[in-house]
């Protein structure tokens, strides 16, 4: 089988194997790692998954692109990242909704969010790195996040040898529920700090720390090296690349789709992680017709592929989406790499970093637009669209996925395609309880873990286990810092 490797977006270092990258997270020159090719599947190795359980669909997709790992110890880590004891019911299961959409269900591991489909296996994956690499430093985990990434990366490196993890988060940027589930984290490896600022102050403020050549000098001083959870690593974003295959396979089995055809898929989009593991997918031979990548009121991605223009001067809105309360979409550059040269992607990515914009050429245009179709809604629309979906089809979306389901309709309305839809879901509407229930017209503004509990009072849907214990536990963590503070946090633990 061919051997894969990996390089910088930017181009400026050497061939790393996929231990390597896991293990370096970001790239010396600031760029992210990618396969220097993509594996190819046929029809035949599709088919070959269908009666499947989703671990074994994960090792087959994982093992085409982790091809320097041991065979065996792969398989064993899927099968422990995916088993029934971290996620309840199966990990990414498909429930169908109409005649025409589909949704693919991502938050049925121990935080109730999709990161948990990554991050319950990156860690194993980390450790088996630092293992194959003769590492014998400490690997401390750095994570900038708009809320689920920071609890589900806590929860996957939690007690975890070899391994420490400090999460940052923007103190009015994330939910009630989000933040009790971090500030409760447990385990001895674990700090949990709040920003004054917003998501990309956090996370401009981990890439600097990545960056300094001082600070790891000092890390180094204490035998210990800076990784990345985030999903920039490399090992967040291929364990992904395994739920659209597994999604396509139980369209395939319950008769949704025959084998060959083509779907559409809308994925709520943030920093582009998930729905370009998608298109990965696609390129490796997965039938899909287009992604439409949903975005809330912070738009940037819709006017991206719409227009061409990536332009992050503009005002930022914090939604009832958080997790997609983005402007800079770091996974972007991955995707600018398909369909661009390395000087390229470098010169768009220091514009952003100076001017805040650059511009495709009409051919990359082309290129993006052929995979790609986006859209976004206002958060009345969102709110509207919890509230139709629930009292007409007995379905409750969260806030994310509402959004995805919204961009949904229009584009099967706007274009009328034939295909069946793929409605990507990456939480639990019990972690967005609050504006869950009032849009379905229950009590408003009810905060806390009052929230949840309401919620299934009033839609008589079960709420998950996880955050059903979540009001007996302890509260850690309650410290909140200045954004430049963030150095000097990171040297204290
Ligand atoms: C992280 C997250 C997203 C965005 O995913 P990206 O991979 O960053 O595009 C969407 N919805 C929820 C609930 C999330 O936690």
């Amino acid at each position: 089988m061919e051997q894969i490797m990996y390089k910088s977006t930017r181009g400026s270092e050497k061939l790393l194997t996929s231990a390597e990258a896991i293990k370096k997270g970001i790239a010396e020159d600031g760029g992210l790692y990618m396969p220097t090719s993509i594996p190819k599947v046929t029809l035949d190795f599709i088919s070959s998954m269908v009666d499947d359980e989703y671990c074994e669909r994960a090792y087959k997709i994982l093992s085409l692109y982790l091809t320097d790992y041991n065979k065996d110890t792969l398989h064993e880590i899927c099968r422990k990242a995916y088993s029934d004891c971290r996620f309840k019911g199966g990990a990414a299961p498909v429930v169908k909704l109409d005649e025409k959409i589909s949704v693919l269900e991502l938050w049925h591991g121990p935080t109730c969010a999709f990161k948990d489909m990554a991050l319950q296996i990156m860690p194993m994956l980390l450790s088996e790195a630092l293992k194959m690499t003769g590492e014998d430093k400490t690997a401390f985990i750095l994570v900038a996040t708009s809320g689920d990434t920071g609890k589900a990366a806590l929860e996957g490196y939690r007690d975890v040898d070899g391994v420490k993890i400090m999460v940052f988060y923007p103190e009015n940027g994330v939910s009630a529920m989000q933040k009790l589930q971090m500030a409760s984290q447990e385990g001895e490896n674990v700090s949990v700090v709040a920003i004054k600022g917003n998501f990309d102050d956090a996370q401009t403020g981990v890439k600097e720390i990545f960056a300094s050549k001082e600070i790891a000098e000092k890390l180094l001083e204490k035998n210990t090296f800076l990784s990345s959870a985030n999903s920039i690593n490399w090992g967040r974003l291929v364990p992904q690349v395994a739920y659209y295959f597994s999604a396509y396979c139980d369209m395939v089995k319950s008769g949704e789709i025959k084998l060959g055809d083509k779907i559409n898929v809308v994925v709520p989009t943030g920093n582009f992680g998930n729905i370009f593991a998608g298109h990965l997918a696609r390129v490796m031979g997965l039938p899909v017709n287009k992604f439409i990548c949903a975005s809330n009121k912070n738009s940037v991605l819709t006017d991206f592929i719409e227009k061409g223009v990536y332009d992050k001067n503009r005002d930022f809105y914090l939604t009832m989406s958080p997790s997609m309360d983005i402007l800079v979409s770091s996974n972007v550059e991955r995707m600018l790499s398909l369909i661009a040269d390395t000087d390229t992607v470098k010169s768009y990515m220091s514009a952003l970093k100076t001017e805040g914009i650059y511009t495709l050429s009409d051919s990359e245009k082309d290129a993006l637009k052929s995979g790609f179709s986006a859209g976004f809604t206002t958060e009345e629309e969102t709110a509207d669209t919890i509230n139709r979906v629930y009292h007409n089809k007995g379905y409750l979306l969260d806030t994310h996925t509402a959004v995805a389901m919204k961009c949904a309709e229009d584009f099967n309305e706007k274009t009328g395609a034939a295909e069946k839809m793929l409605v990507v879901s990456t939480a639990s509407p019990y972690k967005f309880a609050t504006s869950v229930l009032e849009a379905i017209g229950g009590e408003k503004g009810v905060l806390g873990i009052e929230a949840p509990e309401k919620l299934e009072a009033f839609s008589k849907k079960e709420i998950p286990l996880p955050l059903v214990k979540l009001h007996e536990k302890r509260i850690r963590f309650t410290k909140s810092i200045e954004k430049t503070e963030m150095a000097k946090e990171v040297l204290e633990f």
